[in-house]
Order: structure tokens, then sequence, then C-alpha cells
């Protein structure tokens, strides 16, 4: 491992690590203002998990369709937990951020007469999902990259951002290592972002890229600041019945029918009305319902059976072109010709770090400002999905928001704000980690420690919770926590270490695992995304609050109460 001397020191008047739509969107803004802007990531750019959206990003385009009624749609989604604020900016907006793209040069699918075409989707009263085909986040990150490029943006890319130098109520920069060769960097910075987004790897059966481990999370939450809503964590309708890899909404959009074993199709007994277009929580806990009652297909019968056969199939063809592939390419199911095997699947992250409307992160539950931290994207808790998020609202707020927190690090740059010098001690906790790992010659293996967290979640915190289940879930990861402390490296090397980087990502998903679980038992009650069988109705008097937890060095979690915004829709009770 280096030695301190050896650290290189970057400066930058702001730096952002990820670079998926949020992350690029903000290093737009900064690098066309002039503004020195580092982006740091893991992965290539495009490969960030933003490209893998496939079905589309809501604005209230159609005929029909108005601002108001995407954000009644959104509140309603949210189960009442929404910020009623940051959904109004959000959905205000949403009109303008697709001109946007599409100046920039995202080419959307057309309709007849040549308009942006829109698409159904689930717990929407319009058609209001903009796509391209289903690449539709494909689309949207090549072109962002292409233009933050342009700009002139500074990107990092194969760096793994480790630790966030926080002082005194202030951030100022990262420390980072290159994945390459291990050597660590000091990203000095007068304005810091994360957007790393989502962390549904920590679940067994889920639709996320293996980069989506959450570690902005846990590098928060290690230095005692709060984590927002993080046991809801939303579960897909459709996802491949044996892996978990995601077949769109749109699969339901364009028409998709499900049934179980008897041929019955039972979305009439749970949402008689928006059918497989109820919102994503009410068409997954009805699907794993009838698994657990013993209609399930598959050889395992823990899936049921999506049906594509009676669309023209020129729709399938033109519209879901790379559905059809990925359940050929996995299950070799054509939705062409048979109905495809799909089960609930581990998706979206609505919790995360909170911040305020303009993307600046909270220190606390009164909502105290960190200075120079700013979060946007599926990392952020600011909040507009609330307990469950509606299909395709996600794209538009990686965008939106990655766009807004480049406007205000402007802003912020240019009121003025000091550069605290770093030195290279601020790499040490990062170091000593790395270390620590790397020199680790104990007995358990980290892939092996990995799958039982996965398993667990998915098995005790998943679509169907219970005191029971979670209170075995929390013995399991304390357990867990133990055990990473006596793991074994093989790899000693520093050129593309992956043992230490899986090692790295292992400690994160556990400790905000924690928190999931800790939310989640804390929470007595049903909403959106979160299900208790031993609460199952939504508590409005005690719960229609949101979750701040924080985390000792022991890894113990306190919970703390936060207000939500209200606005102008009063909660009621939600059915589709
Ligand atoms: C299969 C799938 C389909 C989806 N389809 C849709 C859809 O149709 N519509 C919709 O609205 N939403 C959809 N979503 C959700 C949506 O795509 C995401 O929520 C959104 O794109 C997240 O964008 P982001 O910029 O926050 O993060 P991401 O695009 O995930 O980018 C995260 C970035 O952080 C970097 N990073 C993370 N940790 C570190 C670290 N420690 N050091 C350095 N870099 C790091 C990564 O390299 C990456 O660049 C889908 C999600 C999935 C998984």
């Amino acid at each position: 491992m280096s030695k301190n001397s050896d650290i290189k020191i970057y400066e930058y008047d702001a730096v952002i690590v990820g670079a998926g739509l949020a992350g690029l969107a903000a290093a737009k803004e900064l690098t066309e203002a002039g503004k020195k802007t580092a982006v740091i990531t893991k992965l290539h750019p495009l490969r960030s998990h933003s490209g893998a959206a496939q079905g589309g990003i809501n604005a209230a385009l159609g005929k029909e369709d108005s601002t108001e009624l995407h954000e009644f749609d959104t509140v309603k989604g949210s189960d009442y937990l929404a910020d009623q604020d940051c959904v109004e900016l959000m959905c205000s907006k949403a009109p303008e951020t697709i001109r946007w793209a599409e100046r920039m040069g995202a080419v959307f699918s057309r309709d007849e007469e040549g308009d942006i075409a829109i698409r159904p989707f689930g717990g929407q009263s319009k058609p209001r999902a903009c796509y391209a085909k289903d690449r539709t986040g494909l689309t949207l990150l090549q072109t962002i990259y292409e233009q933050a490029d342009r700009a002139g943006i500074e990107v990092f890319d194969e760096w793994y951002a480790g630790d966030l130098l926080y002082k005194d109520g202030k951030v100022s920069g990262v420390a980072a290592y290159n994945i390459k060769d291990s050597k660590p960097a000091i990203f000095n910075a007068k304005v810091t972002m994360f957007a790393t987004g989502g962390h549904a790897r920590a679940y067994r059966f889920n639709s996320n890229a293996h980069a989506n481990t959450g570690d902005s999370l846990s590098i928060v939450a290690r230095h005692g600041l709060p984590l927002e809503d993080m046991e809801f964590v939303q579960f897909h309708p459709s996802g491949l019945g044996g892996s978990g890899v995601l077949i769109s909404e749109a699969a339901r959009g364009e028409g998709g029918r499900l049934y179980n074993s008897e041929g019955e199709r039972f979305m009439t007994k749970y949402a008689p009305n928006a059918m497989e277009l109820a919102s994503r929580d009410v068409v997954s806990r009805a699907i794993m319902e009838e698994v657990r009652q013993g209609r399930g297909v598959g050889k395992d019968g823990q899936s049921v059976n999506i049906d594509l056969t009676h669309l023209d199939p020129e729709i399938i063809l033109t519209r879901l072109p790379e559905l059809r592939e990925l359940a050929i390419a996995f299950q070799g199911q054509d939705m062409l010709k048979e109905p495809i095997h799909i089960s609930a699947t581990a998706h979206y992250s609505m919790g995360g770090i909170p911040t305020n409307i303009n993307c600046q992160v909270q220190k606390n539950v009164a909502g105290d400002l960190v200075e120079g931290f700013y979060a946007a994207g599926e990392c952020s808790c600011v909040s507009v999905h609330g307990a469950n998020r509606l299909g395709a609202n996600s794209v538009l707020e990686a965008l939106l928001f990655g766009r807004h927190a480049g406007e205000n690090m402007v802003k912020a740059l240019e009121e003025g704000i000091e550069l605290r010098p770093a030195t290279a001690a601020d790499a040490e906790t990062m170091l000593a980690e790395m270390n620590k790992i790397k020199t680790s010659n104990g007995s358990e293996s980290v892939p092996k420690l990995r799958e039982e967290l996965q398993i667990g979640m998915t098995a005790d915190a998943g679509v169907f919770r219970s005191k029971e289940s979670l209170e075995r879930q929390l013995k399991l990861i304390d357990e867990l926590l133990v055990r990473f402390n006596n793991i074994r490296i093989d790899d000693k090397s520093n050129t593309f270490n992956t043992d230490l980087q899986e090692a790295i990502e292992l400690g994160h998903m556990l400790e905000f695992s924690k928190f999931i679980v800790v939310g989640a038992l804390k929470r007595e009650e049903s909403r959106g995304g979160h299900y208790r069988e031993d609460f199952p109705e939504r508590n409005d008097e005690k719960f229609m609050v949101h979750t701040y937890a924080t985390m000792d060095k022991e890894h113990n979690i306190s919970i703390e109460w936060g207000k939500v915004t209200p606005g102008k829709f009063e909660p009621m009770e939600r059915k589709y």
C-alpha cells in the first residue's frame, strides 16, 4: 500500500462521484459554467446502471394529461410519503427536461403524427412514459455523456471513491483509489456530490447491475450522518423467473397480461380497475401471494406467466425488441410464441441520503445542511417517491435533479466558497480499510458472506415482512458483521484487485442492509413497498413520517422520525 507521501492531491471546484444520468447531468452544468469539475466513477460512464433503463421517462405531454395529474399519481403512488414540494418541482419541469434531452440529441420514439410517443405505465392515470424503443436509459446516457464530454468534463473512470472528507459540518472532497494500480488520491473540492445510484444488489433476486452496491450510503453513515427511509425498497413485478433480470414495465404497458398456473388472470382479484397496470408494490404482492398459495409456474413454482402473444407481433418487434431478446437469452422463451415466466425482483431504492429540494445533503432530522455536499439520483432521498416509486419517474428524477444539483452548485460556487486545504492524512481512513482487507488472513469467504446476506434479505426483508422475519435477518446481519472481520483475501496484488473491491463493497452492503432491516422493524405499518404481515394497514397517525437513521461505531442504529412536506393532495386510501 502507498506511503502517505505518495498520495496525489487534486484540486477542483466540484467533484462528483458517479457517472450515471444524475452525475453527468450535474457535471455538464458545472463544466459549461466554467467550473473545474472531476467525475469519479468505478465504471466507465456508459456502463452505469442508467444505461439499463428500458421502459421510459415520464412527462405530461399527452393532450389529455397535465402536470397536476402527474403530481397526483406520483403522490398517490408514494402512499402519501413523498414531499409534495419536490414532487411539484419534478412534475412541472418534466416536459422541459424531455425537450432539453431532445435538443441535446436524444432520439425518442415517435407516434403517427410525428410527436414524441408516450405509453401507459403502472399507477398512472394517463399514458406519459416517453421512450426510445426499450432502450430509453441507454439513449439518454449516451447523449448526456457525449455532451458532457464535449463541454470538457474530466472523468476518472475505474476509480473507487472510498471516503468522504468531512469535518466540522463541511465536506471538502473525497478520498479515492485507482482500480488499475490501487494508488490513492485526494480529490479536494469546494463542492462535492454523490450520484452513486441504487443498492438492490443486497438482495439475492434483483434486477440491478453488479456495481449497485450502495457504497456511498455507508460512507456517509460512517461519519454519523443520517440515511432516510431505507426500509422502502421497490420490488418490481417482472424479473425473469430464474435470474431477476428485468422485463420492463413496458411489457405490461403495451398490454401484457398476468396468469397463474390455473390460467386465471389473477389481477382481477387484487386491482380490478387498473389490473396489470396497478402500481408496482400492488402487482408484486399479488404475484408473490399467488406463488405462496401454490399457483405459481416454472420448475420451482416460484413464478407466474406474463402473456404477450395476443399482441400484434409488430408491437413486440418494434417497441420491445430488447425485452424479447433478454427472455430468449436467459430463459429460452420467445414472447412472440409463448408466455414468459416472471417473479417480483428487488429493483429500486426509494430511501437514501437525505437532501432538501435543492439537493443539499441534510445532517439531521431538523434539516440542517452539511456545507458543500450534494446528492441526487437513486442514492439520494429528496423525496419524490416516498414509499413507492412509479415506473418511469426515476430516470426523470436522476436527469432533472442531477441537472438541478449542478445548477445549485454553480450558484454556490459563484457566491464564493473557500477550498479547505487537504493533506495526505485525509486518506488515512480509506487506506486503513484497504490495508486491513488486503492483509486479512482469516477463514471467511467474501462471496459466501455476500450470498448469505442476499438470501436472507430476499427471504426475510423482501416483499413480505414481519417482526419475526426481520429479527431473524437482523441477527444474521450482526453475525455477518462479526464474521466480516475474519475474511480472507487471496489476491494481494495492486493491479485490478477485484477481491479487494468486492470486500470493501460487501462491508458497505452489510451496513446499509442493517438500516433497511431496522427501519422495517420500527415501522409497524404497511405503506408502499414496505409490507408488514403483522401490521397490514397504513397508519397515518403514527407513521406519516420519514425515517432518519444513524449508525454508531459499533453498528448500532438509532431512529428518529422527520416531517413529510404536505401539499395540495390530502392522504386517501390507495386503490387501483
Ligand atoms: C434494469 C433496470 C431498468 C430500469 N428502467 C427504468 C425505466 O425504464 N424508467 C425509470 O424511470 N427508471 C428505470 N430504472 C431505474 C433508473 O434507471 C435508475 O434509478 C437511475 O438511472 C439511476 O441513475 P443514477 O445516475 O442515480 O445512478 P447510476 O446510473 O446507477 O450510476 C451510478 C454511478 O455511480 C458510480 N459509483 C457507485 N459507487 C461508486 C464508488 N464507490 N466509487 C466510484 N463510483 C461509484 C458508478 O460507477 C456509476 O457511474 C431501471 C433500473 C434498472 C436496474
